[in-house]
């Protein structure tokens, strides 16, 4: 007998979950050892504000992440769970995760949907690189028609750059061709159906109903955001 009200349903919330849930893809975040305060023995301390901007493997994010394959779970939007809006916890925009109970996220880690249409996304600004491609922040899933502009703030004429004619891409990637591009070092406007990265929020609370564990509920934030535009 269990001495309190405390029981963890697993077959319950399984058979919720694969009702109900879909597959996403997990990748374990951590931290680049590139950030670490070092110390003489032992823990060194990591400060993400301390990355390398050089770092080839995190880009001076601090943050690295892992391949966990693919995970069962049900995605919410947050509008779903007014309660973390109000908290202030999460933010509109933000969704809701919560994984099959095989499995405990914590902060820092991410998530992919597998959404083939992608994520509406209001676009970035790019600089023109030197080489043949740029890089985006988000896999690419689709460009809209006039997804892609500069525009001269002199005279506010707007230069569009049509995909597979001007431009294609594969991923993050975007590669030009041709001569009718943005000119190297000019910024330019690309809207996009995104691949997000999304990043964990794990909230220390409990989720219990009348003994029961529900399982996690992982806030999930646009990396954009959480990075700050990087
Ligand atoms: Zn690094």
């Amino acid at each position: 007998m269990p001495i309190n009200n405390s029981s963890i349903n697993i077959a319950a919330q399984n058979d919720f979950i694969r009702a109900r849930g879909e597959w996403v893809h997990y990748f374990i975040g951590l931290k680049c050892p590139c950030t670490g305060a070092v110390m003489m023995t032992g823990s060194n301390l990591s400060d993400p504000n301390r990355a390398d901007i050089n770092c080839q493997a995190c880009g001076g994010l601090g943050w690295v992440w892992q391949d966990g394959g693919q995970i069962l779970g049900i995605v919410e939007g947050i509008m779903q769970q007014k309660e973390l809006l109000l908290s202030g916890i999460a933010a509109p925009g933000d969704m809701v995760f919560t994984p099959d109970l095989r499995y405990t996220l914590s902060d820092y880690d991410k998530i992919q949907l597998t959404w083939p249409e992608g994520i509406p996304f209001e676009g970035e600004l790019i600089t023109r690189g030197s080489g043949a491609t740029d890089n985006a922040i988000y896999g690419i899933m689709s460009v809209g028609p006039n997804g892609c502009i500069t525009i001269d703030p002199k005279t506010g004429v707007v230069t569009t750059y049509a995909l597979n004619v001007d431009f294609t891409y594969s991923g993050k990637v975007i590669t030009w061709q041709g001569t009718h591009m943005p000119a190297m070092g000019s910024v330019y406007s690309l809207k996009y159906a995104a691949l997000v990265d999304w990043i964990c929020y794990a909230p220390p609370q409990p989720r219990r109903e009348r003994g029961t564990n529900l399982g996690q509920r992982v806030v999930l934030k646009k990396k954009h955001v959480v990075f700050n535009g990087v």
